[in-house]
C-alpha cells in the first residue's frame, strides 16, 4: 500500500506550480553551497510557513503543493536524479520483506495460535492467519486494542509455521548489510539528508512555547499571526468540548463538532487565526469557560503561526521518512543508524531517545506517526531493534514516570511497544544479562508504588484508580521478560538475575504483612477498608512470582542462592515484627506428655495479615529445592540453626486461622470488605500464590517439626488447646457454636495438611495429574460446559490452563441443544477420586457435590459413604507428613470428638466434625495398609495407628478406644447419615487387622475381638435387611390405598376428569363438531358439491379466571391476545421503500411483492373480555403510579404482556364460531343450470351498477347504455336476490365492541396512522391482515416441509380462525355503503366501466389479496336499505365459486405473462392435454399482446410453469375457505407424502386438473376480459423489457447465508469499506441478516435522519428493511442484534459455536467458532413467523442489563 501511496504523488500534482527543473535547480544550490544544513534549512524557512498555513493536519489541496515544492526537492537531493526513477530502481533491488509487520487498528481481529505461539502477545493479522498452518490449529480470535503488529515472519514467536504463504518466501532482513548493497553515493546522500531532517524533526516537534524557532529558521520579520490551538485530553467528553467551543469562540454546532472530532483524531487542533492579543482573549475565554462549568479547564497553546508550520510540516516529514524506508531495507538501515547514532563526546541521547522522552508531551496524532515509524522502521530488524531496546531499557523508569502523568491511552503511549521489546525471549535475555532490565523493571515499581508507603509497607488508602492502572502496566513489563528462561546459565546471568531478584524481594518486602486488619468487637467497622488495589497487584503477581520460581529452580546454584536471599529477607521481616513483641513471655503448653514453648498470639484479638508473598515464594522454592534434590545441600546456605521453622509457618497459620475465624462468623462485624478478601484468597485467580502456599508452608513445617507439637501449635493458634486439653466446657451458645466451627476447621486443615499432595515436588504427581484432578472435583458438583471448566482452573502465564490435555480422559462431552451449552460428564470410573475434603471447594460446591454424589451412590443402591481417595505418595523430604496421623495429640483429639458424640449430652460435637474424624481415621488406617501391603516385617511399619486405635486408655488413663466408641457411635440417631461411613471404617479396621495377623502370629485377644466384630457386623447387616423389607411393604400398601381411591375419584367424576385429560390447565381449545353431517362429506368447499358442515361448537376457558364458556355469538366476548405487526418478511424486494403507509396511502391493492403486509399473531390464549378489560385497567393503574418506571410495554399503544405466557401484544380479538353450512342438493342443481358464470357475472354488474346508481340518479342512465354487458341483456337490479337470501346473525354488544377494537387496532397499526375507527379503510386493512397472514402461515409450512391441514398446533387455529371470522365480520364495524363501494372497485379488475377511476394492471395486483377481499366484500351486494339481508347458503357457494374462478384465471394469466420466459429450448417434456390447452391459451394471449409475446415456449413448459406458480395460491385459498367455512378438506391434503396434492387442492377448491379448462369453458366471459387484461400499458412495457415484475413462486425469503467459519465473518468485516466515511478506523459493523447490507452501527458516518430524529445505522436500515424490525450480526461482536422500532431491542448470541458448544458473545474467549445450522435455522424462523418483537420482550424480562441501551442509536 506505501508503494501505491508513493507512486500516485509522484505522478500526480500540479506541475504548474513547481516543476522537477526547480527543484533540481535547487538541489544544484544546496550541492555547491558550503553546509548542506543551512542550505536545506533556508529552503525550509522559505517555504514551510506559506504551505502551510492553515493550521490543520487535514489533507486539502494544499498537500500537493507542499509535496512538489518541499518533499520532492528533498527526494531530488536524495536520488540524484528524478524521484520517481530512483523509487523505481530502490524497488528492482529491493525484495519482499519476511515481516509481515502489518500496524493494527483498535478493533481489528488478532489470531494467536495456542499450540505454536511463544506467548499470548504472538499474533497474525487476517491476512496472514487466513495463509498460515495456524488455521488448522487450536487458534484464538482477539480484538486488538491498536497499536500492535503481526508477528508474521518473526522466527523467534512461532515454534511452528513462523511465516505465512505470502512472507514465507520473503528474504530475512539479517541476512546481508542491505545498506552495503546501495550505491555508495546515494548511502552518503541518505545519511547526510536523514541526519539533518530528522534532527529538524524533533526539534519542531519538541519545541516549547518560549522558545525561539533553531536557528536558520527565524523568518526575517516576525508577523503579528497566531493559532490558539486546542489540545485533546481523556477528562472532558466531546460534548463538554463541543459545548465550550460553541460557546468561546461563537461558532455553529456543526462547526464545534468537526473541531471535537479532529481534535480527537489528531489530538490537537487550530480552532482561531488571528492577533496574539486576540488569542489570547479566546485562550482566556476557554479557560474560564471550561474552569467553571467542568472545574477542570481545558488545554490550550498560543502558537506562532511558523511554528505551526514546521511542526505540521515535520509530521509530514515524518509520514514520509516511513514511507521513503519501508521501500528499502538499505534506506532502512540507514534511518536506523542515524536515530540511534549518539554523538560523540556529547551526554545528550540519541535523537530517537531525544523524542521518545518528548513523547508525552506530544500531542495524539504526531505520537501516532511516531510510533508507526518506529515499529516499521527499528523493530524490523534484529540488530536495530536490539539498539533500540537498549535506549528503551536505559529510559524506561523516566518513560513509565511520564506515562503515569500522562493522559492519554496507553495505545497512544511510546510505552507500550515494550511489548514488542520484552516479549522477544533472545532480546530480553540479552537485556537482562546485559543491562539489568529486571533490576530496572522492579525499582521503576518500587518508585511508582513509592507514594503508597506507609511505615515500610504499601498501603492503598487514597489512590487515584487511573494512575494505579498505569502504574501496573509495569508489572506486565515485567512478566515479558521474564517469559522464557534461559536455556543454559552463565554465571553472568546468575549474577545479574540474582541482583534483579534481590530487588524484588525489596519489592514483595513492602507487601509483606501489608493492610493488616483487627477483629472489631461490639460495633460494626464503619468505613469499609480499601482492598481491592492489593488484590488487584497480587494478581499480576501471580504470575510474576511462578515464572521467577521456574526461572529459579532451573539451575541448582540459583536456586539455592534465591532460597537464601528470600529466607534472609523473610527472616528479617519476621525479627521487625517480634522486635515489637519483644515484651511477650514464652508459655509453655503440656499435652500427652509432650510440651512446647511459644510466644501467645490470638488472631482474634490482634493484627493480622492475607498478604504474605515473601513467606509463600519460600515455600514455593523449597518445593522446587525438594523435587531437585538439593534440599540437602540447603545446610550451606542456611544453617539449621538459622532455620527455624516455627517463626517461619507462623504467619501462614494466622492467616488460616483467620479463614476459619471467618467461618465460625467470629469477623462478621468487619464488614464486606473482609468477606471479599476471603472469597479471593481461594479464588482460582489467586489461590495458587496465596491459599496453596499457606498449605505448602504447613507442610514444610510438619515435614520438619514432631507432630505432636505441630499440632499443639496448631490447637493453640486455633484457641482450641483448652477445649481439648481441659474438660471445662463453655455455656454461651454463641461460644459453643463457634468452638464447634473451630473445631471442623482444625480437622478440615489437617485433613488437608496429610492429604493434599497435588504439587509436583510435594506429591508424586505430574502437572496434568493436578489439572486432572481439579477436572474430576469440578465435574463431581455437576456436569459443566467447557467454559465454566477453563474459568474455574488456574490458567499459567499463556493463559492455558491444560483442560484439553486431560478432558477426554476424564469426562465425556454431551452436545447442546438449541438454546443452552454442550456440557462435560465425569466418566463414571472416575468417581473413586473424589474427595469430599478437597481443598479447593467452597463451602457451597462441597455441600453440592456431596449431596451429588450420595444421590448417584444410592440410586446405585451401594454404600452411601464417602471415604477419602488414596493419595499419591509424598515425594521425598515431605515423607514424614504423615506422622501426624499416627501421633498422640491427634489420637487424643479424635477419640475426644468421638466420645462427645457417643455421650451426646453436651453440645460440644457436630455432625461435621464427626464426618471429618471418620474421614482422618480411614486416612490413618490406608496409610497402614499401604505400609503393611508394602511387604515390609512389622517391625519395620512404624505405623501403629490400629493398635493404638483399638488399645483402651491410649490417650488417657481408662479412656475408651476409638474402635469401641465407634461401634457406640452407630447407634446415636443423629449420625443415622453417617452410618454407611461408620461401617466402611470399621470394615477398614478389619482389614487392617488382617493384614496385621498375616505379617504376625495372631494373638488370641485379636481373633476374638475379632469375632464380636464379625456378629455385631452381620447383625448389622440382618437388621438393614430386616428394614428395607419393613418398608418395602409399607409401600405397597400405601400405593394400594392410592389407586383405590383414584378409581373411585374418576367413578363418581367421570365427565370432570375426562374433560381435565382432555384440555390441561391453561385455556386449551376443545372443539367439538357434530358427528351428524346433514350431507355427506364431499371435501369439496366451493360451488353446487359444497360440502356440509354443521355449527361450530368452541368452549373455551379463561385464563384469569379459570372458567369455562360456551363460545357464542349472542354471548359475552371471549378475546384472544393479538399482536398486530407490519411485516416485510415476505417482501420480495427489500430495496423498495415501503410505501404503504400514512394517512394519504390506498390500502385497496396489495403490490404482488409483498413488500410490507400485515401480520396478526397470537399466543392462542383466551380471556373473557371483561376480564381482559380489568387485567389491562390493573397494569395501567399499577405503573402510572410508578415514575419512570421502564417497562417492557407501552401502555399508550394499548400494548400488554399476555397474563399466562409474557409475550407481548398489542390487542385482543374476538372468538367467532362458525355457522353451519346447509345445501340442499337440489336446490343446488337447479340454480346451477340457471346461475352460468355469464349471467352470474351480469347479475352482479347490475347490481353493482344499480347501488351506484340510488346514489347518483342521474348517472344511470349513462352507465347503462355504456355497460356493454348490461346492454345485450339488461338484468333487472334485483335478481341477484333471487337465488337465495337469508337474514344475518346478531352479534352481542359485547363481540361488536371487540371487534371494532381489533379493527382499529390494525387499522392503526397496519397504516402507521391514528386510530380512527369510522376510517373507510378499516374493513379493508382488516381482509389485508387476514390474506397477509394466511400467506405467511402458508409459507411457514412450506418451509418446514409440513402438510397443509393437521399440522398447525391448536392454538394457532384457534386464533388464525379468529382473524377470518373477524374479518368477514367487517359488516358490523363498518358501514354497508363503505363496504359496497370497496366491492365496487375490486370488481373493476373484471367488470370494466364501472365508473371507478382505478385501473391496476394486473401485473402489479396479489390475487391471493385480491380474492380475500372480494369474498369477505362480497355479502354487501345483498343489503338492501331497509332490510338486513346476507346471502343464504347457496348463494354464498356460487358466489365463492365464481369469485374464486375469475381470480384463478387472471392469476394463471398473470403467471403465463411474468414467469414462462427461461424456457429450456432444446428439451422435450411429456405432451399432455393439459400442456396442449396451456399453449393454446398462450397462443391467444400473444394476440391479444399484439405478439409482444416473443418466445413461443413448449405447451408442458407452460403447464410446468403455470402449475409450480399456482400452488402457493392455491394452499392459501383452501386454507381460506376451510377456516370461512369449515368445509373438512380431502385426507391427502393432511398426509405427509406429496402424491395428489395439486390434484386434491383442485378438488377441495372446484377447479378442474387441468386448469385451463376454466378458459375453454367460460369462454365468453374471459375472451374479452383477457383482451383487456392484455392490452395494459404496463402489460405492454413489461412485454418490452421497460419494467420489472415479480414471477411466479415468489422466492421465498431466507436469512442471509452465513459462512461455516466464524473467522470469515471476520475476514470480510475488515475488507468492507465504508464509503460514507473518509477514516480508516475500524467500524463495529453490523450485517442485515434479511437482505445483507453492511452497516457502521454506532458511527457518525451512518447515522441518518428519520422523521427528524438521528437515529443509528441498523435502526435506519430496519425502518424500511424489515418495517421496523431488524436482525442484524455485529461481526466484532459475534452477538445478534435483534431491534424493534425506536426503542426495543436486544442481544442474542450469534448463531456460531465453538468445539465446545458453547456461543461467545464479545469474543471473549476467541476459540474457533462453527455455524450451528439448527441455532440459524431458529433465528429464520424467529424472523419468518414473525416473532421478532416476542424474543425481544422475552429477553428484556430476563435480562434487565438490555435496558440501558439506546436502541435507535445502533
Ligand atoms: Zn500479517
Ligand atoms: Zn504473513
Ligand atoms: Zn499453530
Ligand atoms: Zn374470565
Ligand atoms: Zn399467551
Ligand atoms: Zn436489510
Ligand atoms: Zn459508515
Amino acid at each position: 500500500m506505501a508503494d501505491e501511496n508513493l507512486r500516485e504523488l509522484n505522478v500526480g500534482g500540479d506541475p504548474g506550480t513547481w516543476d522537477g527543473s526547480e527543484s533540481e535547480l535547487v538541489v544544484r544550490s544546496w550541492q555547491e553551497g558550503v553546509d548542506l544544513c543551512s542550505g536545506i534549512y533556508q529552503h525550509l524557512k522559505e517555504y514551510v510557513p506559506p504551505v502551510f498555513c492553515s493550521g490543520s493536519e487535514a489533507k486539502s489541496p494544499e498537500e500537493n503543493q507542499a509535496y512538489q515544492t518541499l518533499l520532492q526537492t528533498l527526494e531530488w537531493y536524495l536520488f540524484g536524479e528524478n524521484p520517481a526513477d530512483g523509487f523505481a530502481k530502490l524497488e528492482q533491488s529491493n525484495s519482499s520483506s519476511q515481516l509481515c509487520g502489518r500496524v493494527f487498528k483498535g478493533g481489528e481481529t488478532t489470531y494467536s495460535c495456542r499450540d505454536c505461539a511463544i506467548d499470548p502477545t504472538c499474533v497474525l493479522c487476517v491476512d496472514c492467519f487466513q495463509n498460515s498452518v495456524h488455521k488448522n490449529h487450536r487458534y484464538k480470535m482477539n480484538s486488538s486494542n491498536g497499536g500492535g503488529f503481526c508477528d508474521c515472519g518473526d522466527v523467534e514467536a512461532w515454534k511452528t509455521g513462523p511465516a505465512c504463504k505470502m512472507h514465507e518466501h520473503g528474504v530475512s532482513e539479517d541476512s546481508a548489510n542491505p545498506a552495503s548493497q546501495l550505491p555508495v553515493g546515494l548511502a552518503e546522500r541518505t545519511q547526510q539528508l536523514f541526519t539533518i531532517i530528522f534532527r529538524y524533526i524533533v526539534d519542531m516537534l519538541i519545541w516549547t512555547e518560549d522558545k525561539e524557532l533553531p536557528l536558520g529558521l527565524q523568518p526575517r520579520e516576525k508577523t503579528d499571526s497566531y493559532f490558539c490551538v486546542l489540545f485533546n485530553d481523556e477528562q472532558h467528553s466531546p460534548e463538554q468540548v463541543i459545548y465550550s467551543l460553541q460557546r468561546s469562540l461563537g461558532c455553529s454546532q456543526r462547526e464545534a463538532q468537526n473541531h471535537t472530532t479532529l481534535i480527537d483524531k489528531e489530538g490537537r487542533r487550530a480552532v482561531k487565526h488571528g492577533t496574539l492579543q486576540s488569542c489570547q482573549e479566546t485562550k482566556l475565554e476557554v479557560f474560564n469557560i471550561t474552569n467553571s462549568v467542568f472545574q477542570s479547564p481545558l488545554r490550550v497553546e498560543i502558537l506562532h503561526s511558523s511554528v505551526v508550520s514546521h511542526q505540521t510540516f515535520a509530521l509530514r516529514l515524518l509520514s514520509w521518512l516511513n514511507q521513503v524506508v519501508s521501500n528499502s531495507a538499505g534506506l532502512r538501515q540507514i534511518f536506523c543508524e542515524v536515530v540511534l547514532n549518539q554523538e560523540p563526546d556529547s551526554n545528550q541521547p540519541c535523537l530517537i531517545s531525544k523524542l521518545m522522552l518528548a513523547d508525552a508531551k506530544l500531542w495524539k496524532g504526531a505520537r501516532k506517526v511516531f510510533h508507526e515509524l518506529i515499529v516499521c522502521s527499528l523493530l524490523m530488524e534484529t540488530e536495530c531493534k536490539r539498539l533500540f531496546a537498549v535506549e528503551f531499557v536505559t529510559h524506561y523508569k523516566q518513560l513509565q514516570l511520564e506515562f503515569v502523568e500522562d493522559d492519554h491511552d496507553r495505545n497512544v503511549s511510546v510505552t507500550a511497544q515494550s511489548v514488542q521489546i520484552f516479549t522477544v525471549p533472545t532480546l530480553a535475555r540479552h537485556l537482562i544479562e546485559e543491562h539489568d532490565a529486571l533490576k530496572i523493571i522492579v525499582e521503576t515499581i518500587i518508585e511508582l508504588f513509592s507514594e503508597h508507603m506507609d511505615n515500610g509497607k504499601l498501603h492503598f488508602q487514597s489512590y487515584s484508580r487511573d494512575k494505579l492502572f498505569r502504574k501496573q502496566m509495569v508489572l506486565y513489563d515485567l512478566k515479558y521478560v521474564l517469559i522464557s528462561k534461559p536455556p543454559l546459565w552463565t554465571d553472568r546471568q546468575r549474577e545479574h538475575f540474582l541482583e534483579g531478584f534481590k530487588t524484588f524481594l525489596r519489592l514483595l518486602k513492602t507487601m509483606q504483612n501489608m493492610e493488616p486488619m483487627s477483629r472489631q468487637i461490639g460495633q460494626h467497622l464503619e468505613i469499609e477498608p480499601e482492598w481491592e488495589s492489593a488484590f488487584t497487584i497480587q494478581m499480576l503477581l501471580k504470575c510474576i512470582l511462578s515464572m521467577i520460581q521456574e526461572w529459579c529452580a532451573s539451575d541448582e546454584q540459583v536456586l539455592l542462592r534465591a532460597y537464601k536471599e528470600c529466607h534472609r529477607v523473610l527472616s528479617q521481616c519476621s525479627n521487625e515484627c517480634s522486635q515489637r513483641n519483644a515484651r511477650k513471655q514464652l508459655n509453655t503448653l503440656n499435652m500427652c506428655g509432650h510440651s512446647i514453648s511459644l510466644k501467645r498470639y490470638l488472631v482474634s484479638r490482634e493484627p493480622v495479615s492475607i498478604h504474605l508473598p515473601l513467606s509463600r515464594l519460600l515455600a514455593g522454592l523449597h518445593v522446587h529445592l525438594n523435587k531437585s534434590g538439593a534440599l540437602n545441600k540447603l545446610e550451606e546456605y542456611v544453617p539449621s540453626s538459622e532455620f527455624q521453622v516455627e517463626k517461619l509457618m507462623d504467619y501462614p497459620l494466622r492467616c488460616l486461622v483467620l479463614m476459619a475465624q471467618v467461618s465460625a462468623d467470629m469477623w462478621r462485624r468487619n464488614g464486606f470488605s473482609l468477606v471479599n478478601q476471603v472469597f479471593c484468597y481461594r479464588n482460582v485467580k489467586w489461590r495458587e500464590e496465596m491459599f496453596d502456599k499457606d498449605v505448602i508452608m504447613l507442610q514444610i513445617a510438619a515435614s520438619i517439626m514432631d507432630p505432636n507439637r505441630f499440632l499443639m501449635f496448631l490447637l493453640s493458634r486455633f484457641e482450641l488447646f483448652e477445649v481439648f486439653s481441659k474438660s471445662s466446657i463453655p455455656r454461651n451458645k454463641d461460644v459453643i457454636q463457634q468452638t464447634n466451627v473451630l473445631i471442623e476447621e482444625l480437622l478440615h486443615l489437617i485433613i488437608i495438611v496429610i492429604g493434599e499432595r497435588y504439587v509436583p515436588g510435594v506429591g508424586h504427581v505430574k502437572k496434568d495429574d493436578v489439572t486432572l484432578r481439579e477436572v474430576i472435583h469440578l465435574l463431581c458438583i455437576e456436569p459443566m460446559p467447557h467454559s465454566e471448566l477453563a474459568k474455574s482452573l488456574p490458567e499459567n502465564e499463556n493463559n492455558e490452563t491444560g483442560l484439553e490435555n486431560v478432558i477426554h480422559q476424564v469426562a465425556t462431552f454431551k452436545k447442546p441443544g438449541l438454546s443452552g451449552h454442550g456440557v462435560y460428564e465425569l466418566k463414571p470410573e472416575y468417581l473413586k477420586h473424589f474427595n469430599l475434603f478437597f481443598y479447593h471447594y467452597y463451602k457451597s460446591q462441597q455441600t453440592k457435590a456431596e449431596d451429588e454424589q450420595k444421590k448417584r451412590k444410592k440410586q446405585s443402591n451401594s454404600s452411601e459413604a464417602l471415604p477419602p481417595p488414596l493419595p499419591p505418595p509424598f515425594y521425598s523430604m515431605f515423607v514424614k507428613v504423615i506422622n501426624i496421623l499416627n501421633c498422640d495429640v491427634l489420637m487424643l483429639i479424635l477419640r475426644t470428638v468421638l466420645q462427645r458424640a457417643v455421650d451426646s449430652t453436651g453440645q460440644l460435637w457436630s455432625e461435621a466434625m464427626v464426618q471429618k474424624t471418620l474421614h482422618l481415621i480411614c486416612m490413618a488406617l490406608q496409610e497402614e495398609k499401604r505400609q503393611l501391603e508394602g511387604g515390609v516385617a512389622e517391625e519395620d511399619v512404624n505405623f501403629d495407628v490400629y493398635l493404638k486405635a483399638t488399645r483402651v486408655g491410649s490417650s488417657a488413663v481408662n479412656a475408651e478406644s476409638i474402635l469401641s466408641l465407634l461401634e457406640k457411635l452407630r447407634g446415636v440417631q443423629q449420625l443415622d447419615a453417617q452410618k454407611d461411613m461408620i461401617i466402611w471404617t470399621l470394615q477398614m479396621f478389619e482389614t487392617v487387622k488382617k493384614l496385621r495377623e498375616k505379617s504376625s502370629p495372631c494373638s488370641a485377644t485379636e481373633a476374638a475381638s475379632q469375632k464380636t466384630n464379625e456378629t455385631t457386623q452381620d447383625k448389622d447387616k440382618a437388621e438393614r435387611k430386616r428394614k428395607a423389607e419393613a418398608a418395602k411393604l409399607y409401600r405397597q400398601k400405601i400405593m394400594a390405598q392410592m389407586s383405590a381411591m383414584q378409581k373411585n375419584f374418576i367413578e363418581s367424576n367421570k365427565h370432570l376428569y375426562e374433560k381435565s385429560t382432555e384440555a390441561p390447565k391453561q385455556g386449551t381449545v376443545r372443539t367439538e363438531v357434530d358427528s351428524t353431517p346433514t350431507a355427506e362429506d364431499s371435501g369439496v368447499a366451493l360451488g353446487p358439491m359444497q360440502g356440509a358442515t354443521a355449527a361450530e361448537k368452541i368452549t373455551l376457558t379463561c385464563i384469569l379466571c379459570q372458567e369455562e364458556q360456551e363460545v357464542k355469538t349472542d354471548e359475552m366476548a371471549m378475546v384472544l391476545a393479538a399482536c398486530v405487526q407490519r411485516s416485510t418478511a415476505l417482501s420480495n424486494s427489500r430495496t423498495r421503500t415501503i410505501t404503504n403507509l400514512g394517512d394519504d396511502c390506498d390500502p385497496i391493492i396489495m403490490h404482488p411483492d409483498l413488500g410490507c403486509g400485515t401480520h396478526v399473531g397470537s399466543c392462542g390464549h383466551v380471556m373473557h373480555a371483561s376480564c381482559w378489560q380489568k387485567y389491562f385497567e390493573a397494569v395501567q393503574n399499577s405503573t402510572r403510579n410508578r415514575l419512570h418506571a421502564e417497562l417492557p410495554f407501552d401502555l399508550e399503544n394499548g400494548e400488554f404482556l399476555c397474563p399466562l405466557c409474557k409475550a407481548l401484544y398489542n390487542t385482543v380479538m374476538p372468538v367467532i364460531p362458525q355457522q353451519a353450512q346447509n345445501l340442499d342438493s337440489k336446490d343446488a342443481e337447479t340454480v346451477a343450470q340457471i346461475l352460468t358464470l355469464s349471467r352470474w357475472l351480469q347479475n352482479v354488474a347490475a347490481r353493482l351498477i344499480g347501488l351506484n346508481a340510488s346514489d347518483s340518479k342521474e348517472k344511470e342512465s349513462n352507465l347503462i347504455q355504456g355497460n356493454p354487458i348490461a346492454r345485450k341483456d339488461p338484468v333487472e337490479f334485483r335478481s341477484i336476490l333471487s337465488f337465495g337470501v337469508q337474514s344475518p346473525i346478531k352479534y352481542s354488544k359485547s363481540i361488536v365492541e371487540m371487534l371494532l377494537l381489533f379493527a382499529t387496532a390494525v387499522y392503526r397499526v397496519g397504516l402507521k396512522v391514528a386510530p380512527n375507527e369510522a376510517d373507510s379503510r378499516v374493513p379493508l386493512m382488516a381482509w389485508n391482515a387476514c390474506a397477509f397472514t394466511i400467506q405467511s402461515i402458508e409459507n411457514i409450512l412450506t418451509d418446514e416441509d409440513k402438510v397443509l391441514f393437521g399440522s398447525l398446533p391448536d392454538r394457532q387455529g384457534l386464533s388464525l380462525k379468529a382473524v377470518l371470522q373477524f374479518a368477514a365480520s367487517q359488516r358490523v364495524v363498518a358501514s354497508s355503503r363503505v363496504i359496497q363501494q370497496h366491492l365496487t372497485r375490486l370488481m373493476s379488475v373484471f367488470l370494466p366501466h364501472l365508473d371507478v377511476e382505478d385501473t391496476w394492471s394486473i401485473l402489479d395486483i396479489d390475487f391471493f389479496h385480491l380474492l380475500v377481499s372480494l369474498v369477505l366484500a362480497f355479502p354487501s351486494l345483498y343489503w338492501e336499505e331497509t332490510v338486513e339481508l346476507q346471502p343464504s347458503d347457496i348463494s354464498c357457494a356460487f358466489n365463492n365459486l365464481y369469485l374464486f374462478h375469475l381470480v384463478t384465471m387472471v392469476h394463471i394469466v398473470q403467471i403465463l405473462l411474468t414467469s414462462t420466459t427461461d424456457c429450456p429450448m432444446e428439451q422435450d417434456g411429456e405432451e399432455t392435454e393439459e400442456s396442449q390447452s396451456a399453449a393454446e391459451l398462450y397462443e391467444t394471449l400473444r394476440e391479444y399482446t399484439s405478439r409482444s409475446l416473443e418466445y413461443k415456449p413448449h405447451g408442458w413448459y407452460l403447464w410446468h410453469c403455470v402449475k409450480c406458480g399456482i400452488v402457493p395460491f392455491l394452499r392459501c385459498s383452501a386454507l381460506f375457505f376451510n377456516y370461512l367455512l369449515g368445509v373438512p378438506p380431502p385426507e391427502e391434503l393432511s398426509k405427509d407424502s406429496p402424491e395428489g396434492q395439486f390434484e386434491a387442492l383442485c378438488l377441495y377448491l372446484a377447479l378442474p386438473t387441468n386448469l385451463f379448462k376454466l378458459f375453454q369453458e367460460h369462454k365468453d366471459v374471459v375472451s374479452p376480459l383477457l383482451q383487456r387484461w392484455c392490452s395494459d400499458s404496463a402489460v405492454q412495457s413489461f412485454l418490452k423489457g421497460e419494467r420489472a415484475t415479480v414471477r411466479y413462486p415468489r422466492e421465498r425469503n431466507q436469512l442471509m447465508e452465513l459462512p461455516e467459519d466464524y473467522s470469515c465473518v471476520l475476514n470480510q468485516g475488515s475488507q468492507y469499506k465504508c464509503s460514507r466515511s473518509s477514516d480508516d478506523e475500524t467500524k463495529n459493523l453490523a450485517l442485515c441478516m434479511f437482505c445483507g447490507a453492511m452497516l457502521c452501527s454506532q458511527s457518525q458516518c451512518c447515522r441518518e435522519e428519520v422523521n427528524g430524529e438521528e437515529v443509528g445505522a441498523c435502526a435506519a436500515h430496519a425502518m424500511n428493511c424489515g418495517s421496523g424490525l431488524g436482525m442484524f450480526l455485529r461481526i466484532r461482536e459475534c452477538q445478534v442484534l435483534l431491534l424493534a422500532g425506536k426503542n426495543r431491542g436486544c442481544f442474542i448470541p450469534a448463531p456460531y459455536l465453538d468445539d465446545y458448544g458453547e456461543t461467545d458473545q464479545w469474543l471473549k474467549r476467541g476459540n474457533p467458532l462453527h455455524l450451528c445450522n439448527e441455532r440459524y435455522k431458529k433465528l429464520e424462523r424467529l424472523w419468518q413467523q414473525h416473532r421478532i418483537l416476542e424474543e425481544i420482550t422475552r429477553n428484556q424480562d430476563t435480562n434487565q442489563v438490555d435496558f440501558g441501551f439506546e436502541w435507535q442509536q445502533f
